[in-house]
């Protein structure tokens, strides 16, 4: 483990090891096979990476996205350590360059396509070079219950009957046990290990709003992230070309990403996003699983996504290089519908579906800590009592006193009165108005007649309002448009779901998460703000991102840029005390690095 920490040092520049990682990396020297469970962002690609780096040997990994590979490829070669893919993306000279690498033993970490790697050539050459262990990322893909099933990598069962010895590590942010049990028994692990880290995200800053303006909504959120890389997520790929055309032309350098646009588009939009040339990528949930951006600073969801895992991989994406970030997701009542249609134009929903659907609605209606509600529900205990980072903890929601005997209360009204009634009339009758209409029909007799009286018209009027977005009442148009209790509604009054809570208007976000606030530069001494240090630090990193033909955040990660921007290191062993520097990064980068430091990085002190 001394040599790892070592190595981790040299060539990653970190001191220490993230939770997790050093378990999940002594299973891979003890040569047993495991399974790593972490979520985005956890850092498990370091646990198969260093252990190869320091020993040396060859690692396979298996990994579903080519995009993906070329990164990581070109991550490992800029920290010096030799590294390698094979898939369908290479030349038939390039495949034979790589092929006769492996044979020659020059690289410690080979990425394969799971489709490659079981043919049979492929574990001929790798059986004759000699492989130390096989890593398989994204391992939830082997698993019809995950959220991403691809049948390629059923076909992994071939790589133990070819390599009986050679241990076996899976990797995953998907905690369900089913999955777990299916990757144990589809790639016929042996008592593997299961290391299960922690669901919760602290870094991000957890946001759920009701949608009413979307574009407005959007752009205040992108306010407090001006400059900064994020995600804008849309149900419908019409919404993607809407959303994105009415940012440009606000001024963001926005793409739009979907499976309806042309091939090429999608690559320059992908490309776009990941060498800096634009800031907000808007996009279905077809735009992810390919982009390693580690300084996404914000996922907005423009709509509800279809479950809670949907949703924590969505914005998982956010921060998953540590630093604070926000997730803001806008939802109505018309997502939950838009997305039962959807589910049940498919004939029968796949299993589970649906409660899972609800779940997510729950997650948007509820007025629990966010973080506390994400790690339940992948069955862990939270224990903090305030995150401290999500809308609820932050007091920017604020639920009525007793809100869910007020909700029962209004819908019992409803029902009472037979709905045969409009929402004005409703009120008049919760709030005990003493009208001629209400004394001929004997409303005035109700049990729910008057029980809110003490409460203005407006606020009833915006609780009935909650409980239409909600799903519990449903505006019937016809002559007079009358209210009616939705069955949700009713499964609420009999008990047999949880009440639903209504809530003050919501009061603005009042913390701007992810930009720190500019400094003012002491009058006379001209000292450049941190803020300002980390721009010119950020543009020269795509400098020479693009003299290399390599995305900006391999040259350096935001939380590297930061740290830079605070330390001010002037020298080449202060320049190596920054989490992320290694020596050859040191090497290759330190010198201009440290040049601009020097020019701008003065403290006039
Ligand atoms: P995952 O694959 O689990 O989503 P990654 O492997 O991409 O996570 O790592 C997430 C981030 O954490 C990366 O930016 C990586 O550089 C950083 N990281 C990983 N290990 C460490 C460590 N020991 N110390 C500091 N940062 C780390
Ligand atoms: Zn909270």
């Amino acid at each position: 483990m001394e040599n790892i920490r070592r190595t981790v040092k040299r060539v990653w520049g970190y001191d220490a090891l993230l939770p997790w990682q050093e378990e999940a990396i002594g299973a891979v020297l003890a040569g047993r096979d495991s399974i790593v469970i972490l979520p985005t962002g956890g850092g498990k690609s370091l646990c198969y990476q260093a252990p190869a780096a320091a020993m040396g040997k060859l690692a396979v990994v298996v990994s579903p996205l080519i995009a993906l590979m070329k990164d990581q490829v070109d991550g490992l070669t800029a920290a010096g350590v030799p590294a390698a893919f094979l898939n369908s993306s290479l030349t038939t000279d390039e495949r034979r360059q790589v092929e006769a690498g492996v044979a020659r033993g020059r690289y410690h970490l080979l990425y394969v396509a799971p489709e490659r790697l079981v043919l049979p050539p492929c574990l001929g050459l790798l059986r004759r070079a000699g492989v130390a262990f096989f890593a398989i990322d994204e391992a939830h893909c082997i698993s019809q219950w995950g959220h991403d099933f691809r049948p390629e990598y059923r076909q992994l069962k071939a790589v133990r009957e070819a390599f009986p010895d050679v241990a076996i590590h899976a990797f995953t942010a998907t905690a369900t046990p089913r999955v777990r049990a299916d990757i144990a028994t589809e790639l016929a692990l042996r008592e593997p290990e299961v290391l299960v880290g922690s669901f919760d995200r602290p870094n991000l800053v957890y946001r759920v709003r009701r949608r009413t303006d979307r574009l407005r909504q959007v752009t205040e959120a992108l306010e407090r992230h001006r400059g900064a890389a994020g995600i804008v997520y849309c149900i419908r790929r019409a919404e993607v070309d809407q959303l994105a055309e009415a940012l440009r032309g606000r001024g963001y350098r926005a793409v739009a990403y979907h499976a309806g646009l042309a091939d090429a588009q999608r690559r320059r939009a992908q490309d776009d996003f990941i060498t800096e040339r634009a800031d907000v990528i808007v996009a279905t949930v077809a735009f992810g699983m390919g982009i390693d951006r580690s300084d996404v600073r914000y996922v907005i969801h423009a709509g509800m996504p279809k479950s809670i895992e949907h949703y924590q991989q969505e914005a998982g994406r956010a921060g998953r290089d540590g630093l604070t970030s926000e997730c803001l997701l806008l939802y109505s009542g018309g997502d939950f519908g838009l997305w039962r249609s959807i589910l049940m134009a498919e004939g029968l929903p796949a299993p589970g579906a649906l409660p899972k659907l609800e779940q997510m609605y729950n997650y948007c209606q509820g007025a629990v800590c966010r973080h506390r509600f994400l790690v339940d529900y992948f069955g862990q205990a939270y224990r903090a009592d305030r995150c401290g980072a999500c809308d609820v903890c932050l007091g920017e929601i604020a639920v009525e006193d007793g809100s869910a005997t007020l909700a029962l209360q209004i819908l019992a009204c409803v029902t009472e009165m037979g709905e045969r009634f409009g929402a004005d009339y409703v009120t008049d009758v919760l709030r005990g108005a003493e009208t001629a209409k209400i004394a001929a029909r004997r409303h005035n007799r109700l049990d729910t007649y008057g029980v809110l009286r003490q409460h203005p018209k407006a606020t009833v009027r915006n609780w009935i309002e909650q409980l239409e977005g909600d799903g519990c009442l449903i505006r019937e148009e016809g002559e007079y448009p009358t209210l009616n209790v939705t069955v949700r509604g009713r499964r609420a009054l009999r008990g047999e779901d949880a009440a639903p809570l209504l809530r003050t208007v919501a009061r603005p976000a009042r913390v701007a998460p992810s930009r720190p606030t500019r400094q003012a530069a002491p009058p006379g001494l001209g000292r450049t703000s941190d803020e300002e240090l980390f721009e010119t630090l950020r543009a020269l990193r795509r400098t020479m991102a693009d003299e290399r033909g390599i995305p900006p955040y391999l040259i350096f990660s935001d939380a590297s840029l930061r740290e830079m921007a605070r330390e001010r290191p002037t020298t080449e062993d202060g320049f190596l005390q920054i989490k992320g520097v290694g020596l050859r990064k040191l090497q290759e980068l330190g010198p201009r690095f440290l040049a601009c430091l020097r020019e701008h990085g003065l403290s006039g002190e």
